[in-house]
Formats: structure tokens, sequence, C-alpha cells
């Protein structure tokens, strides 16, 4: 079968099977080979590994994964891409085809199968429109991961990976460097797809932390903090605390937390680091140990 990423190979695909793209899958396929490429480096994929892929499409990067992975399992939720991911991924015998919605896979069970249930690699150009909840998703549910590659949104990459008194900083930088080291590995531009999405792009690798930046006695008390804290990014850190429902201190409680470990009384969420945000959240939970 003849590789799929350049713009003719894809649109001759397209048209072949009368393929209608939905806006409401995320669907745009990549047709750059040099961008595809700089996935596949950045995913440092061997013959040792097994790949998860979400979304293949039409199986463009699909077909360079079966060539650098041992095995390959693609979960596509669109029917109508079933078909032609059978005709174009037919000599790929290391590749499973998935039909089937990612937030609804016990992805656990599938590297249990696959791999034994060692760590993955997964590798994805992602539905923007989930990019959250499935990274989320992966990290929570402790699946074991080597690393995630994936294609999102630039300002998503940009948030991701941002760091303190940034404007990007946010819960999903905090939430995304708990778990992994991200590294931005190239910008893509919306000329490399089709359809051209509306935003850039870029390519970002999570490598899984092998054991966690920090120490928390109560990781669901850490995210309710970051949560709060930035629920209200112009509140001050003790403000925002004290406003959000998901924290059960008093005014006293939290402006006693932040002056102990020497913070000013008018800091704000968005300049504390991850150990602050820690070294907060163990301390409520020895203040009052069955919250
Ligand atoms: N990998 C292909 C490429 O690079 O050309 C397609 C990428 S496109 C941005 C995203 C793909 O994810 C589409 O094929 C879409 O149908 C699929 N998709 C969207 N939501 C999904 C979900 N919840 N589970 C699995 N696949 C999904």
């Amino acid at each position: 079968m003849e590789r799929l990423v350049d713009p003719q190979a894809t649109i001759a695909v397209i048209r072949k099977n009368e393929f209608a793209f939905q806006k409401r899958f995320g669907q745009n396929f990549l047709i750059d080979s040099h961008v595809l490429e700089k996935i596949i480096r950045a995913a440092d994929v061997t013959k040792e590994d097994f790949v998860l892929e979400i979304g293949p499409g039409i199986g463009t990067m699909t077909q360079a994964l079966s060539e650098a992975a041992g095995r390959v399992a693609a979960v596509e939720i669109d029917e109508h891409l079933i078909p032609i991911l059978r005709e174009t991924l037919a000599d790929c015998t290391n590749v499973e085809v998935i039909h089937g919605d990612i937030l609804q896979l016990d992805v656990k069970a599938l590297a249990k199968k696959y791999h034994d249930g060692r760590p993955i690699k997964v590798v994805a150009n992602l539905p923007y429109y989930i990019t959250t909840p499935i990274i989320m998703g992966l990290f929570e549910s402790g699946v074991p991961l080597d690393s995630i590659t994936i294609m999102v949104q630039k300002e998503v990459a940009e948030r991701m990976k941002a760091g303190p008194g940034t404007k990007d900083y946010g819960a999903l930088s905090l939430a995304v460097q708990y778990y992994a080291e991200p590294y931005l590995a190239a910008n893509v531009p919306p000329n490399c797809f089709i359809p051209r999405p509306s935003v850039g792009s870029a390519v970002i690798r999570l490598t899984a932390h092998k054991e966690k930046p920090v120490l928390v006695e109560d990781e669901g008390l850490l995210f309710r903090l970051i949560r709060a804290s930035f629920n209200q990014r112009r509140k001050t850190l003790a403000n925002g605390l004290n406003n959000s429902p998901e924290i059960p201190f008093s005014k006293e409680e939290i402006q006693g937390a932040i002056a102990s470990f020497g913070l000013s009384a008018g800091i704000r969420g968005e300049a504390l680091t991850l150990d602050q945000f820690a070294a907060l959240s163990n301390y409520f939970s020895r203040l009052r140990p069955s919250s």
C-alpha cells in the first residue's frame, strides 16, 4: 500500500470512499511528511514498543507507527473510517484497529493484553475538542505509561509546559507537570492538514515521571487546591480558596497556612510552584486529616 502522507494520496482515499469530514469528531488529517517524521522521532518508538494511537483517521500516522513499533492499537470513533483503515492498513500486520471512543475504553486492560502491563507509548494527532479529558484520563486511570506524544492546539501545548508567573500557567500546567515532563517538539501551521484547522498546532511529548516530583498525602486535595486557586485567577490565593465550595477550611486556617510558608497575604495562585502547592496540600492534610 502506498504511503498516505501527501495531499494527493489523502484526497484520493477520501474521494474513492466518498468520505465526508465530521467536524464534531475534530477531523483534520495530516498531509505533511516532515511533520509526520518529527512526531515519530519525538515519540522515540522502537520495535520493543506497544503504541496506542488515538484517532488514526485514514491511517496516515498508523502506517509509520506500524513500521517503527512492535505493535500498534489504533482506536477510531468514526465508523465510516473503519473500512477505509482496513484497506490502507492491509499490509500492517502488527496493527489492531479498534472501533470505539477512547474516553470509554479500558486502556489499562489494553496495555495488559498487548504489552503485559508494561509501560506503553501513546502517539496521536488528537481531536482537539477532547484533548484535556484524554490526557488527564490516561494519567489518572493508572495506565502504565512511558510517554504521550501528541499534536495539540498550540496554545494548549504552551499551557502544558508553562511555569509559575507566566500568563499561560494554570491548572493544566500543574496537572500535566505532576505526572510528566513536557517537551515541545515542533510547531505546526494549519496548512499541514486537510481540512485546515483555524488554529496553530504543536507536537508535545509528555514523558511520564518514574517517580512523582512531589510527595502529597492526599492527591485529591492537591488538585482541589489547584483548581480553586485558578478558578478565580484575578483573586488572591486566600480569597480563591476561601470562595471555593471544594475547600473545607476557614478563612483563618487558610490565612494561617499561607503565612506559615512565609508567603505574602496578597499572593496569587499563579505565583505558586508545584512544590508550594504540594506543601500547602500537606499542611491542610495534617491540620485536618479526615478532610
Ligand atoms: N491521525 C489522523 C491524522 O493524523 O491524519 C487523524 C487525526 S484527526 C485530528 C482526529 C481523529 O480522532 C479523527 O479520525 C477522529 O474521527 C478521531 N476521534 C475523534 N474523537 C474520538 C474519540 N473520542 N475516540 C477515538 N477517536 C476519536
